[in-house]
């Protein structure tokens, strides 16, 4: 009988092939008594091993091609610069001598402290931070119990094809087993917004994390069908499954390549009508990959990606650079920089001084909130992004506004910023667009207020559903809950298109569901006509345009938005899609 183990997909796309266990657990570790004349060599065995470390993490960033389409050397550097961090790697020293234990000891003492410490900060981005420690301290541990040939396999003829099965993956591991040509992966642990998980996005791994389980009748060498759009393992299944799974992939490939070729098209809907097609960004190598898909521009520039994995804050000179850079590839094409959004699950190396600690941090002192509070921070984005302007079609763009009162404050900084520049005659787009975004329930219900005062309304569907359907989005243990085609969802969404054309005002959306290729139609019917999607959806939405007649839709459209059973409205959809 087939078994089948669900979690997260995380990524999309079919991957057969065979099983390989990477070594499962942790690595228990007994406390054991060092005599004293020999705590100096469990000292130097120690610091051998964190050298070990080091240079295994040296050599697999060195092995990464400089093509790989992402910055993943970020990630290692994350962990290189952990094993030079005297709190996880001094500590331990200090420990054998007092203890006069053995070493993997010490460093269990010092792992648990960090991580007792990471969770009374009951921080979800934090929390992250903590499983990056233990990634650090599992190697480590391996290399001191002589146990890393089991993670870091030589064996690269095994791998090529197959479908790792893990506890956890680590960015660093993801990286290496990718170029050693794996189709893809699952592990027990991890959430959608890890770092391994953004990897497996942008390098097109099909992958699931958090299934919890992997039973242990799935063995090595097995053939196993993963697939990663529905979160589902399937092992032993009879061939006629297997073989229309191949058939299901074959057709996944082909379209893919066919999809290619809408490159240099414009989206234009089958009745005629353009829809600006643009890429959300939020590392350098995305607008390269935007451009390659032929994106119409990029619809959403997450700035905060810069302010992070380092523990300085980039200055305006810095952020001016990066953000010409983008101007300069996009030759001409329209930007639009988000402010920063940090906060919440998104924090950067150095966070401004705060005493206060958030219970609630998604409720919290955020994105525009934190800009608003500390306009140190906030200034020399704004002088930067401005500045930018100068050179190219740059647009401004502020995250989860909330009231009128927020939005006169921003764009009276804005304001006060353009004088400056002026006064020191340095060049700037005196009408450089600002927009902002509408991802909260209150911004949506008073979208109008909005629309009035700004020249454009981006909807970002991640937090708007978060704040509608009250679900933490970090949380796995809600994740069930949530859904874009909650009526409360559509209504809100609904409601700021219809704002934007009452008030002539452009409306975007650019949160996760303009990239998903089921709710296109839908979109379309109910008016949007600006879509901003991560750069691997941009094609498959385009072809989904390219083969819907906007004057079909609008009334189906309408009829699911009366709608509140959601079976029906389902069903209602699955209609819009076969139109
Ligand atoms: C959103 O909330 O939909 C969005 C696009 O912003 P982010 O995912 O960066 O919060
Ligand atoms: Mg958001």
């Amino acid at each position: 009988m087939s078994i089948s183990i669900t979690g997260i997909g995380i990524s999309r796309g079919i991957a057969i092939g065979p099983v390989y266990r990477l070594e499962q657990g942790d690595i228990e570790v007994y406390e054991a008594a060092i005599p004293v004349e020999l705590v100096e060599d469990e000292i130097s065995r120690f610091r051998r091993a964190v050298r070990a470390a080091r240079q295994q993490l040296k050599d697999i960033r060195n092995s990464i091609p400089e093509t790989t389409p992402v910055d993943i050397t970020d990630f290692i550097d994350t962990h290189l610069l952990m094993l030079e961090d005297s709190l996880l790697t001094a500590a331990p020293l200090e420990l054998i001598r007092q203890r006069q234990c053995n070493a993997e000891w010490a460093l269990k003492i010092q792992r648990d402290a960090l991580a007792k410490v990471f969770d009374e900060m009951d921080d979800p981005y934090l929390r992250t931070r903590k499983d990056d420690v233990d990634h650090v301290v599992t190697r480590i541990l391996r290399i001191l119990t002589g146990r890393e040939t089991h993670r870091d396999p030589q064996d690269s003829t095994r791998l090529h094809g197959a479908i790792i099965l893990a506890h956890d993956l680590t960015p660093a591991e993801t990286a290496l087993l990718r170029h050693q040509g794996i189709a893809g992966f699952v592990t027990e642990s991890g959430g959608p917004l890890s770092h391994t998980a953004i990897l497996a996005r942008s390098l097109g791994l099909p992958a699931i994390v958090g299934t919890h389980i992997t039973p242990h009748q799935i063995r090595d060498g097995d053939t196993v069908i993963l697939d990663a759009s529905r979160g589902e393992l399937l092992a032993d299944v009879d061939t006629g499954i297997l073989k229309d799974y191949r058939r299901q992939q074959r057709q996944q490939n082909k379209h893919r390549l066919e999809l290619k070729r809408l490159k240099d098209e414009p989206a234009v809907t089958a009745d005629g009508q353009r829809i600006h097609l643009a890429a959300n960004v939020e590392l350098r190598e995305d607008v390269l990959a935007a451009r390659r898909a032929g994106a119409d521009g990029i619809g959403l520039y997450r700035t905060e990606f810069l302010f992070m994995n380092r523990s300085d804050i980039p200055d305006e000179e810095e952020q001016l650079k990066q953000y010409l850079s983008v101007v300069k590839t996009l030759k001409g094409l329209p930007v639009t920089i988000r402010t920063l959004d940090l906060g919440s699950d998104k924090e950067c190396g150095a966070e401004p001084p705060s005493e206060h600690v958030s219970v609630n941090p998604a409720l919290g002192l955020r994105a525009i909130r934190l800009c608003l509070k500390h306009a140190d921070l906030f200034r020399p984005q704004l002088r930067a992004i401005l500045r930018a302007s100068a050179k190219g079609p740059v647009r401004m763009m502020i995250p989860m506004l909330s009231s009128a009162h927020e939005l006169n404050k921003v764009l009276a900084l804005i304001d006060e910023v353009k004088q400056e520049l002026h006064r020191e005659r340095l060049a700037f787009d005196w009408n450089m667009p600002v927009g902002g975004m509408i991802e909260v329930p209150a911004a949506a219900l008073s979208a109008s207020l909005f629309a009035r005062k700004l020249d454009f309304l981006s909807i970002g569907t991640n937090d708007l559903i978060q704040y509608t359907l009250a679900i933490d989005r970090v949380d796995e243990e809600v994740t069930y809950l949530y859904d874009p085609l909650h009526p409360a969802v559509l209504r809100l969404i609904g409601m700021v298109i219809d704002a934007g054309r009452q008030q002539d005002v452009p409306v975007a959306m650019c949160g996760e569901m303009a990239g998903d290729t089921r709710y296109t139609r839908l979109l379309l019917g109910m008016g949007l006509t600006d879509f901003s999607v991560h750069p691997t959806a941009l094609l498959e939405v385009k072809d989904v345009i390219h083969h819907s007649r906007v004057t079909d839709l609008a009334a189906a459209a309408n009829r699911v938005l009366e709608q509140d059973d959601p079976e029906i409205i389902i069903e209602q959809l699955e209609l819009i899609n076969k139109i």
